[in-house]
């Protein structure tokens, strides 16, 4: 039987949360002693423990079909390689910053400056759009300490909460990228590994539009019933079943995790009662 080769980073940021969704689209796997590869049980899928930096190169090569890799990464590397979702984790942006001390009122503070980055490509077409000439200095880790010894004016390099910027006495002025995780593929599967991926991309996108929204239940009074389901959204329209008290009834509904907050206090506003919350596995549209 044929198999897809997926590529996840072997260890650092990106690799629970991809371990998480082979879990969570039901794909079972043993991860062995020396972590290199390994075969999914009940899935045609073959898992590549590989650095993040390498997953581009590996799928335009084809020595992965598929890949979870960073989009800054990925963005980085300009491979010939197609994204085919984007997966809600692994989050961050690629920022400039510079030191505390410096006053920072637009971007043409930056001109002549030499910033330390990780991401030359990027920073360099950010700069370039912008008419700024910056000299960028090429340096593969510890970015944030290139103000502190010397080596250059200002950094660029990936942020999430901004505490790491915090220590080191930088401050964030520009934000060159936002990112997060991508799946992407190598340009040419056969019909075969394409269909293995549909299939994998199926059951993502059951994952991550389940996460997106919650099941809800309430109570509510029968007068006020009507108004409670003009306002509930729910998938298709919102279930209504009769309780053993015959004034009340209980209503169903999926709200999106975005807005649920307003539309709890809205709820609440309209007379819902006894308001319950689950999360939700899977939606199969
Ligand atoms: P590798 O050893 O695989 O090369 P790495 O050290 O280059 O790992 P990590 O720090 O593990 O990389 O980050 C992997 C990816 O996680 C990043 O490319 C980025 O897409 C994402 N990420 C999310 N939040 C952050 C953050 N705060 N800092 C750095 N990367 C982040
Ligand atoms: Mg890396």
């Amino acid at each position: 039987m044929d198999k897809l080769k997926i590529a996840i980073q072997k260890s650092g940021r990106l690799y629970e949360d991809s371990i998480k969704l082979l879990k969570d689209c039901s794909i079972e796997i043993n991860i062995g002693i020396d972590k290199l590869k390994t075969t999914a049980l009940n899935f045609p899928l073959e898992i590549l423990f590989l650095r993040d930096d390498d997953i581009p190169q590996y799928l335009e090569d084809g020595v992965a079909d598929i890949g979870i890799v960073g989009k800054n990464v990925l963005l980085e590397k300009r491979k010939r390689i197609k994204i085919k979702e984007t997966l809600g984790f692994g989050k961050c942006r690629l920022s400039i910053a510079v030191p505390k001390s410096l006053s920072y009122n637009n971007i043409k503070d930056l001109d002549g400056k030499r910033i330390a980055t990780s991401y030359p490509f990027l920073v360099r077409e950010f700069f370039k759009k912008r008419y700024i000439n910056a000299e960028i200095h090429e340096i593969s880790g510890a970015v944030e300490i290139a103000p502190g010894i010397g080596l250059a004016d200002c950094i660029c390099d990936l942020v999430s909460s901004g505490s790491t910027l915090f220590m080191n006495g930088l401050k964030e002025v520009e934000t060159v990228l936002q990112s997060e995780a991508v799946l992407a593929s190598h340009l040419h599967l056969d019909s075969t590994q394409n269909i293995i991926m549909e299939k994998f991309l199926f059951r993502i996108r059951a994952v991550k539009k389940a996460k997106d929204n919650k099941y809800i239940l309430l109570n509510v009074s029968n007068e006020k019933l009507e108004k409670i389901i003009s306002y509930l959204p729910g998938i298709k329209s919102p279930v209504i079943l009769p309780l053993a008290n015959t004034e009340c009834s209980s209503v169903h509904s999926v709200v999106n995790e975005n807005d649920f907050w307003g539309i709890i206090e809205n709820l609440k506003a309209l007379g819902a009662q006894d308001i319950l919350v689950l999360p939700i596995e899977k939606i199969i549209l």
